[in-house]
């Protein structure tokens, strides 16, 4: 189900079934002369659509303006779209605040631009990391009032968080491709790995013909990319997404 295009009384009933809420999460970014620029959230976007089909699934509309940096290739003529993470923090703990007022609590942001140190955090998925736990505690603060955590009501907490009732995890960030996949796929900004999942996922947005105008060390192993290298990764996402996303 796409948001915008839900009824009040379908969105009562996600919210009644704790159907996952997903918000595709991506940037802008030079991916070579052979790739669309739109490369990291195409992938995340039509991986959702994949996964929609064989389970409940709101997809919120995307988020595409994230931090690209200019880390690959300068803007100029070149596309690069970068907004900070320090301005995408508190436009993200808004949304999160709204989407939990209107009583979502099984909300997932996904994203794939530089998710190879996941852990430690980049600033597109730090900043949305940062507000998805901003807006949490901002929201148990004005249902419960402060002092929330330390009250008699909240006696089970820790038992609590053992049966699954963690409220923090009302709000999780995801990387799209998960450490055992990057170490089973070839995961690269614009090579073999990227351009094989749009060949598999997206192919408009790829132009293998203009493979040999590429200059750069990052784009070299594009020309051995496939659809079938493509559809395996894909496959690997798929197995992920559906540990990940659950009712
Ligand atoms: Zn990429």
């Amino acid at each position: 189900m796409r948001y915008e295009m839900m009824l009040p009384h379908q969105i009562r009933t996600a919210i009644a079934e704790n159907i996952p809420v997903v918000l595709p999460l991506g940037v802008l970014e030079y991916h070579g002369e052979h790739m669309a620029v739109g490369m990291d959230t195409l992938a995340v976007v039509r991986m959702l659509e994949l996964i929609e089909r064989e389970m409940p699934l709101v997809i919120l509309p995307t988020f595409t303006y994230g931090a690209a940096s200019y880390a690959v290739e300068k803007p100029e003529g070149n596309g690069s779209i970068q907004v900070g993470g320090n301005v995408l923090a508190p436009f993200a703990e808004e949304l999160f605040y709204s989407l939990l007022r209107v009583g979502f609590r099984n909300i997932h942001a996904i994203i794939h631009h530089q998710t190879e140190n996941f852990t430690a955090g980049m600033p597109t998925d730090l900043a949305f990391k940062t507000a998805g736990r901003q807006a949490i505690f901002r929201f148990l603060e004005k249902e419960h009032g402060e002092g929330w955590w330390g009250n008699e009501a909240s006696a089970n907490y820790y038992s609590d968080h053992a049966g699954g009732a963690n409220p923090f995890n009302w709000v999780q960030v995801h990387p799209l491709m998960s450490s055992d996949t990057m170490a089973d796929y070839p995961f690269d900004h614009a090579g073999e790995g990227e351009t094989s999942l749009m060949l598999a996922l997206c192919p408009d947005a790829v132009e293998m013909s203009r493979v040999g105008e590429n200059r750069s060390w990052y784009t070299a192993s594009a020309r051995q990319a496939s659809p079938d290298t493509g559809r395996r990764g894909a496959e690997m996402i798929l197995e992920r997404l559906r540990k990940l996303l659950k009712t």
